[in-house]
């Protein structure tokens, strides 16, 4: 097991040096990590096709591409996130000068999944760079491959007193959970994120999760189906369904299902061939447990296409399951795999009563022609991000944050929202010495006074 006693006192030492809160290094620090990726990209490339069966190009879109792009962002703009911002002072702290100071955090600890081994390892740490933080890391012990690809990668771009990837399973977690960190980012399960927030609280270390959960999928009656259905099959069984927004379930309008499953079919063939067993650009389940826990899930349901598993590759086949209601097993827990359920609603006001039953969603999706229809559901539904007539693809912009809210998560990252998640911002006044009210202090005896503070604070 590393020392990791050693590396957190060794990345306390480097940030109190003061190196990091220069924005010329930090800037140095990411044209580093992009340089790294770059040259470490087809080791990178074997490795999630080892842990996960990723061909190389959905590799480069949901991974490394994505990853990159945050990291360019922040390399143009970070100079001015790190700029203290100037506000009003109110005329009561007459004559002084108000500001908010970013700072960084100190030493955090990035605990990431492994269903994108990558991208969740790189992006909350150029987040981390970007506001002058050190950083260690603890990948997934799932993604052997893509996290030994990560260490070489980091440890030939930064001083483990600075950035440090540490591997290993729960027991490593528990070492470094025990150390007095000032900030943890964990994305994973709830359970997980439950327990680190238990442990967090032992030091008073303030954390963000980014958690799961099940994201509808709303296909409204004006939908435009063929789209629809484009987009869904491509959302959903992208990374064979392992993907944190993915659509968890269709919820759609009872006169349109069968136009839809015809149209979902046909794209899933049209996207994935007849064969999808063999289609080597379709990945893998995880393991072997999740491949039963999903083969399960099937056998319980009433399949409409797909259904089809390979133990051996653990592979599974896009698959629709049909006539699905809430209490069906695949509706109690997040699917994380290639299965779309379809629920039905008649009347549109059962779609908030079906989402309600589910806990808050991370994503929440609606494919409609109907305005007032989209704009009553996205105030209506609390839930973390999501799309209007696409899904997934809100993750992919540096300008909004990203997180859940309720059982999906606490907290935000990506572009500003990452840099201001892994910093403090200081409010600080600058106090004139030219002038000094004296209506603060005692004795509280002049009664001008007392009406100049009544006119100042109303
Ligand atoms: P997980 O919770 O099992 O593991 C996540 C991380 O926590 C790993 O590094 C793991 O080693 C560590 N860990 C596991 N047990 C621990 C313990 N007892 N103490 C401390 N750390 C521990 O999650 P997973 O199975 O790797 O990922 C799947 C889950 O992650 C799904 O629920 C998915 O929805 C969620 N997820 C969320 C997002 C998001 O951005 N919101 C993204 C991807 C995945």
């Amino acid at each position: 097991m590393p020392d990791i006693e050693r590396i957190v006192e060794s990345q306390k030492e480097f940030f109190r040096s003061g190196k990091t809160l220069d924005v010329d290094f930090r800037i140095r620090m990411l044209k580093r990590l992009y340089e790294v990726i770059d040259k470490h990209e087809d080791r990178i490339n074997k490795a999630m096709q080892k842990d996960l069966g990723k061909s190389v190009y959905e590799s480069y879109m949901c991974e490394v591409g994505l990853s990159k792009a945050e990291i360019s962002y922040l390399i143009r703009h970070v100079k001015s996130f790190s700029k203290e911002k100037r506000v009003h002072t109110p005329l009561s702290q007459f004559l002084s000068r108000s500001f908010v100071l970013p700072s960084p955090r100190g030493t955090c600890l990035i605990l990431s999944p492994w269903n994108y081994p990558f991208m969740l390892t790189i992006e909350p740490l150029a987040d981390a760079i970007a506001a002058g933080n050190t950083i260690i890391l603890k990948p997934s012990e799932s993604t052997p491959e893509v996290s030994a690809a990560m260490e070489e990668m980091l440890k030939e771009a930064f001083d483990e007193n600075y950035v440090a990837m540490v591997r290993g399973d729960h027991a490593l977690a528990t070492r470094l959970l025990e150390q007095k960190l000032d900030f943890i980012f964990f994305t994973g399960s709830k359970r997980v994120g439950q327990m680190i927030l238990e442990r967090a609280a032992a030091n008073l270390t303030p954390c963000v999760l980014e958690l799961g959960g099940k994201s509808p999928c709303i296909v409204e009656k004006t939908a435009d189906i063929p789209l629809a259905a484009r987009r869904i099959v491509f959302g959903k069984y992208l990374n064979c369904g392992q993907t944190c927004v993915a659509p968890d379930y269709i919820l759609c309008d009872k006169a349109i299902k069968p136009a839809l499953l015809e149209a979902l079919k046909k794209e899933i063939l049209r996207q994935y061939g007849e064969d999808p067993l063999s289609n080597p650009d379709y990945g893998k389940i995880i393991n072997a447990k999740h491949y039963d826990r999903l083969m399960a899930h099937i056998q319980k349901g009433k399949v409409a296409f797909g259904g089809k598993g390979d133990r051996e590759d653990e592979k599974i086949e896009p698959t629709i399951l049909d006539d699905v209601t809430l209490e069906s097993s695949i509706m109690g827990e997040e699917i994380f795999g290639p299965i779309l359920p379809i629920l039905t609603y008649e009347n549109y006001d059962e779609v908030f009563d079906i989402i309600d039953k589910n806990p808050t969603p991370l994503a929440l999706y609606i494919f409609s022609c109907d305005k007032k229809i989209i704009r009553t559901t996205l105030r209506k539904v609390a839930f973390g991000g999501g799309c209007v007539n696409d899904v997934v693809i809100h993750l992919a912009n540096s300008e909004m944050g990203f997180g859940g809210i309720g059982n999906s998560g606490m907290g935000a990252y990506h572009g500003k929202v990452g840099f201001d998640t892994f910093s403090h911002q200081k409010s600080i006044v600058d106090k004139k010495r030219i002038i000094d009210l004296p209506m603060r202090y005692q004795p509280y005896k002049s009664r001008l006074y007392e009406r100049l503070l009544r006119f100042f604070l109303k």
